[in-house]
């Protein structure tokens, strides 16, 4: 029956972890998934989920019932506040619709089926476009092909100056139909690490107030950009507090909660009026109905416990900051190795995008064959756009990691 099945590629991402796993190397570096990891290269269990399942475990009155379609109502409703701050006015006026999706690859896709479906396509240009960075999340092409939604590149990263192309940004949101839709990473962007400064938010979404195009963010590291779960929301507040700009969030709790497996995550959809908002949520029902019934329980209940407990809450900022501020000391180190240590020729005349790129990932700027340079000969994975996940190094690792870079880039 399946003789016609034509063999589809891995994926990149996940091809690389087997690798990684078949090499018998005893040096050998996995930096190439995205999923925190600690000073010894294991998985990290946070001390405020660890406290949380212990407090479920030992509840009684949790049982095994379905959630409703939408979610576990206190997760979704304190969900919406850790992204969209405790005073917003756009949940206190009841223009927030809130549905738990299967981590931050379901919010994505819901919104992607939602628009597709319902976005009034022929006020923004006649097309189902959405706008993506180039480059962006691997998944975010398929989720919106499989969604039906064509998307289209627009210049993000710069490669002579490994930062923000902000010109050619600004310019293809100014030249796009006006109501377009533009996909944004609320922070840590993925995967070049480089986020807009905070002045450029602000002239970014003023062209989206001018040219009334609709926001689609997705925000997959809030917390990890800076280590402060209010900053990196930052950029979401600013587009909700101009009120006019019709936007929505896809949120995962996989990296800043360390529950990659399991699969928390909400979509939120602000609209312009409470009406809007009841309408909104009923489709958004509708989808989620025919697609997965509703969503998994343990995890939200996890993190809803810790959103809504004081003393989990603060230690779920302390593992947060603690995480962050790990990666943020990797970067230090690695960028003192290659400038003092090593004097390694640097893409672009100098290492300090190490410094400045923000979050999980440092887009290093080398070759594809100096980057399989340190796949081949270095046994140190990484994807051969030269991303490397920051996660992944750790003060045993550091130093011969820098010396396999410095070699790499004098071949
Ligand atoms: N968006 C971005 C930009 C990501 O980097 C990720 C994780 N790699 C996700 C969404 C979704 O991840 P998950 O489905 O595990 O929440």
């Amino acid at each position: 029956t399946w003789e016609s099945v034509p063999q589809a590629p891995p994926d990149v991402i996940f091809q690389l972890t087997a690798a990684y796993k078949a090499d018998k190397y005893e040096k050998k570096v996995n930096l190439g998934v995205g999923a925190y990891r600690d000073n010894d290269g294991k998985p990290w269990v946070l001390p405020s989920v660890k406290k949380a399942q212990a407090i479920l475990l030992n509840d009684d009155t949790v049982d095994h019932e379905y959630l409703s379609i939408t979610g576990l109502p206190e997760f979704v409703a304190s969900a919406a506040k850790l992204i969209l701050g405790k005073d917003s006015a756009a949940t206190s006026e009841g223009r927030v619709t809130s549905v738990q999706t299967i981590s931050g690859t379901g919010a994505n896709h819901l919104a992607a089926v939602f628009l597709a479906r319902f976005y009034d396509w022929s006020r923004a240009g006649g097309e189902k476009k959405i706008y993506i960075s180039n480059p962006t999340w691997a998944n975010h092409k398929a989720i919106f092909n499989a969604a039906g939604i064509e998307p289209v590149d627009y210049p993000y990263y710069d490669a002579k100056t490994v930062g923000l192309d902000f010109e050619g940004f600004t310019g293809a949101l100014k030249s796009a139909p006006n109501r377009s839709v533009f996909l944004l990473h609320a922070c840590a962007h993925n995967p070049t690490g480089v986020d807009p400064t905070k002045e450029q938010w602000g002239a970014i979404s003023d062209i989206f107030l001018a040219k009334g195009h609709m926001a689609f963010f997705d925000c997959a590291y809030q917390g990890f950009a800076s280590g402060s779960l209010d900053a990196d929301a930052f950029a979401v507040r600013h587009f909700v507090a101009q009120k006019n700009i019709p936007l929505l969030i896809c949120q995962s709790f996989a990296k800043n909660a360390g529950l990659y497996g399991e699969r928390v995550g909400a979509l939120h959809v602000v609209s312009a009026s409470k009406k809007q908002e009841a309408a909104v949520k009923s489709q958004l029902s509708v989808i989620q109905r025919a697609e997965i019934s509703n969503p998994p329980a343990f995890g939200a209940r996890v993190v809803s416990l810790i959103l809504n407990d004081n003393a989990l809450w603060e230690q779920w900022n302390k593992d947060v900051k603690f995480m962050a501020e790990r990666i943020i000391d990797m970067r230090k180190q690695l960028h003192s190795l290659l400038t003092e240590k090593h004097k390694t020729p640097a893409p672009g005349g100098n290492w300090d995008h190490i410094l400045k790129q923000i979050g999980m990932f440092s887009y290093l700027g080398l070759t594809p064959k100096q980057v399989k340079y340190i796949v081949d000969e270095g046994h140190i994975y990484m994807t051969g756009n030269s991303r490397i996940s920051m996660a992944g190094l750790n003060t045993h690792n550091v130093a011969y990691v820098a010396e396999v870079i410095d070699k790499a880039a004098r071949t």
